[in-house]
């Protein structure tokens, strides 16, 4: 940790994405407090320039090799280390000043680098969900190991950790994982057949990137959720609940022994959860939109249909099927949702494909690093038969 006076070094993994930018918005509004010290990217060479010329990080990685040399010539001039690839952002989130590493990266593709940063003894400001659903006890018991704290970004698991602020050892009961139930919350179910990758993408209240928006639309993000839940908090499946509430209002509740309730209320704003994480375990002064009571007539809540949300009861068995199945389920399903976003197949083909998937592919109960690699290796292949 910093002195108070000393700014906080903040890598961003994924800083061209949705969680990216709003973080660098973040941080433009707390420059006595933060600095960015690497900003790292995938394919938007163009936007990670920008970045990099505002906000003068000290190392820049495009993790697609061949945008190298573009980068390298818009940068060439300014003091700040340009490299590409995989294997730099695994080195550069290890580097001695960086203080918090924000994984906002989307899919698998975050698991290497959050083990490189866990190992280093990194605060974790943890976006990238996918991470704790495919290794989530592996993660959790380096953590440990490396004494490596991980914080929460996603607004529900964010929202507990707050709830969760002062209670010392006091037990959980119940988890409540709330879900604004997407665009189908209430579309007819013999239309769902023929639903476009346009309604797919038109989420009622949060503006996120392509992937977790489908995820949010089949609730396959509320099971990744529920996953998530389970490794950060410590719980068991049956101690998590999942509640539609479609104002996206309460971002989760925490359930206590005595049967007392904490909630955390907002604006669905993720650039809440994003400054708690760096913050934690103050909080600062910020100039986000307040909520204003009097525009909401009622917040509602409502149970899932898992028979409208398939994903949802796929992801739920998996977590109960534990070993490598979640695993098996995201790798199905980052294959099934690039598909549908490319129409090359239909909404309802996707769970159909996870599930099979989830039949197919050999489990293994106790897995490890490298049985992770394999397994996802594995379910891709079989997947990507069925497209
Ligand atoms: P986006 O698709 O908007 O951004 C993803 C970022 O990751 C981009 O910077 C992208 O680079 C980069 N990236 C993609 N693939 C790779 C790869 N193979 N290697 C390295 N970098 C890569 O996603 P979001 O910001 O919406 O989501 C990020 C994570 O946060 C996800 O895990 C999501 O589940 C989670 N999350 C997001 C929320 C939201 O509101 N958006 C809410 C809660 C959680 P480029 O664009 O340059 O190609
Ligand atoms: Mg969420």
């Amino acid at each position: 940790m910093n002195d108070t006076n000393v700014k906080k070094q903040i890598a961003i993994l994924g800083s061209t994405g949705s969680i990216g930018s709003q973080a660098l918005q973040v941080i433009a509004e707390q420059v006595d407090l933060y600095e960015v010290y690497a900003l790292t990217a995938h394919n938007n060479v163009q936007l990670l320039i920008e970045q990099a010329r505002a906000f003068l990080p000290e190392v820049v990685v495009i993790a697609n090799e061949k945008k190298y040399h573009q980068l390298k010539d818009a940068l060439g001039n300014l003091p700040i280390k340009i490299y590409a690839g995989m294997e730099a952002i695994c080195q550069v989130v290890e580097s001695q000043p960086i203080d918090i590493v924000l994984t906002a990266m989307v899919g698998y593709s975050g698991l290497r680098p959050t083990i490189h940063a866990i190992r280093a003894g990194k605060t974790i400001a943890l976006a990238n969900k996918e991470t704790l659903v495919v290794a989530g006890d592996l993660i959790e018991k380096m953590a440990k190991q490396y004494h490596s704290f991980i914080i929460p970004v996603d607004s529900e698991h964010s929202a507990i950790f707050q709830c969760l602020v002062g209670e010392g050892y006091n037990s959980i009961e119940k988890l409540i994982l709330t879900a604004s139930g997407g665009p189908f919350r209430t579309f007819p179910l013999t239309d769902l057949r023929t639903v476009t990758k346009k309604q797919a993408l038109q989420h009622p209240n949060w503006e996120m990137g392509a992937k977790i928006t489908i995820d949010s639309a089949t609730m396959m993000n509320k099971g990744f959720e529920m996953i998530e839940a389970k490794w950060l908090f410590g719980v068991r499946p049956d101690q998590i609940e999942v509640l539609v509430h479609p104002q996206s209002i309460v971002h989760s509740m925490v359930q206590f022994e005595d049967g007392s309730i904490k909630a955390q209320l907002g604006l669905p704003d993720m650039k809440l959860p994003i400054q708690y994480a760096f913050s934690f375990p103050d909080r600062i002064r910020s100039s986000f939109e307040r909520l204003d009571f009097s525009q909401y007539s009622s917040l509602t809540f409502e149970l899932p249909d898992l028979e409208r949300f398939r994903n949802l009861a796929l992801a739920f068995e998996a977590m109960n099927r534990a070993g490598n199945m979640p695993c098996i389920v995201n790798a199905a399903n980052e294959i099934v949702v690039a598909a549908f976003l490319e129409d090359k197949i239909s909404y309802l083909a996707m769970s159909k494909i996870i599930e099979k998937t989830m039949n197919r592919t050999s489990y293994v109960a106790q897995p490890t690093y490298e049985d992770y690699v394999a397994t996802d290796a594995e379910a891709r292949r079989i997947a990507l038969e069925m497209i």
